[in-house]
């Protein structure tokens, strides 16, 4: 049997696949081969137009030159140290991610779940070892939040589904409805260490955060001395039209958790943290093996430098403007689908009737690949670099699988 997949027929690849265990439900059989911009080809020939992005993680699209020049060069040089030395581009990482956000400090991470394992954890010790109140060590999320699939994650997130027959999970979290200001100021009290959030909702179907509640959660957690956690795994890095989430949501964090398109493909994850909640940390606290991986870290340089080029942010923005356009306009013709949700290229559109998995399975027929978030949202998290024909292309695609469905 050849090592290589190329080197394998289609049908025994698709056979070999049956051996995963437990993960997402899959169409059965594609096997993606290459990408190109916005482009993924599978095995079989067929040319899809990526309006998932790997679930909002190839930011730079696929192929992108510079991100394969930087990681082809840092290949050739080191692609492992381990955790006990560093590497040029983890420390260029961090002094570049300090001095384009609020943290002073930050840890390295393989996944979004392990990002915010490293911020649950940072909270708890910053009051246990800090402030000295062994007490206050209860996490308040929001309904609907989605934080991850370690045990303290799914905990965070309180989704029954996904917890089922994982019991018992690590306690210290609570959960309050997602826009009930009321209910945030009951729970937050002397028990609390930390209030976490998405500022936009991925998994429950791009559910933005109202304003006012970001503002109280921040109001309670100054008041109580606790950390406002901000989980931009999904929804920062460039995806909203800022470099981070909370520039969009005008509400500065103490820790921030980024992942997925950070990496552009690679295995990144980022807790960030404000100088004073640090202190939670000594030496030792937390670690992770991989983490700060020399060839991770030289493609997040890559990502931030393609981000802050001037005006990229703000093709984002447009992008996202005209998608959200297009999709309007097809709410319009279509009963069976409403006026997009989210912001700049995180936009989720409600379906009715529970049809999403349709719409999205008669999409990828017609050669567009986005996801359904929930049986009642579609979900679209394009790569950033998409252009305006591309745009215009899975609008096209998204019209016709709606009809195909209605
Ligand atoms: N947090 C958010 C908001 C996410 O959307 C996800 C993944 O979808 C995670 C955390 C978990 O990230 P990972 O799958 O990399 O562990």
């Amino acid at each position: 049997m050849g090592l290589l997949a190329e080197q394998r027929t289609s049908e025994s690849l698709v056979a070999a696949a049956r051996a995963t265990v437990g993960l997402h439900r899959r169409p059965p059989t594609i096997v993606m081969e290459s990408g190109s911009g916005a482009y993924l080809f599978d095995r079989a020939g067929n040319r899809y137009l990526d309006f998932f992005a790997g679930a909002s993680v190839s930011s730079l699209g696929h192929g992108h030159s510079s991100l394969r020049a930087a990681l082809h060069d840092q290949l050739d040089r080191l692609v492992h140290v381990g955790p006990i030395f560093t590497s040029g581009p983890e420390v260029l990482l961090l002094e570049r991610l300090v001095s384009l956000s609020f943290a002073d400090r930050v840890t390295f991470a393989n996944s979004g779940s392990e990002a915010n394992e490293a911020a649950i954890k940072l909270a708890r010790r910053y009051q246990s070892r800090v402030r000295r109140e062994s007490r206050r060590d209860t996490i308040v999320a929001l309904g609907g939040s989605f934080h991850g699939r370690s045990l303290a994650t799914l905990a965070a997130s309180g989704r029954p589904a996904h917890c089922d027959g994982f019991e018992p999970l690590p306690a210290g979290f609570t959960q309050v409805p997602r826009d009930d200001l009321n209910a945030l100021a009951e729970t937050v009290d002397d028990r609390s260490c930390a209030v976490m959030i998405e500022p936009i909702q991925g998994e429950s179907g791009v559910h933005p955060i109202m304003p006012e509640l970001l503002a109280e959660a921040r109001r309670l957690c100054d008041e109580h001395g606790i950390a406002l956690i901000f989980d931009e795994v999904q929804c920062g890095v460039g995806r909203l039209g800022t470099l981070w989430a909370y520039e969009s949501v005008g509400v500065v964090p103490d820790i921030a958790t980024w992942s997925k398109g950070i990496g552009g493909g690679l295995v990144l994850g980022v807790m960030a943290a404000s100088e004073r909640f640090a202190q939670g940390f000594a030496p030792g606290s937390h670690g992770s093996t991989f983490a700060g991986n020399p060839l991770s870290c030289r493609a997040g340089l890559v990502v931030l430098d393609v981000l802050t080029t001037p005006g990229f942010l703000e093709q984002v923005r447009q992008s996202g403007e005209r998608l959200r356009a297009g999709l309007d306009r097809l709410a319009e013709r279509h009963p069976l689908i409403g006026p997009a949700r989210g912001r700049g290229l995180m936009l989720g559109v409600p379906v009715v009737g529970r049809q999403a998995g349709r719409v999205v399975e008669a999409a990828r027929q017609r050669g567009l690949l986005i996801n359904s978030a929930g049986a009642e949202t579609l979900r679209l998290l394009p790569p950033l670099i998409i252009g305006e024909t591309e745009i215009d292309e899975a609008l096209d695609r998204l019209n016709a699988a709606i009809e195909s469905v209605e």
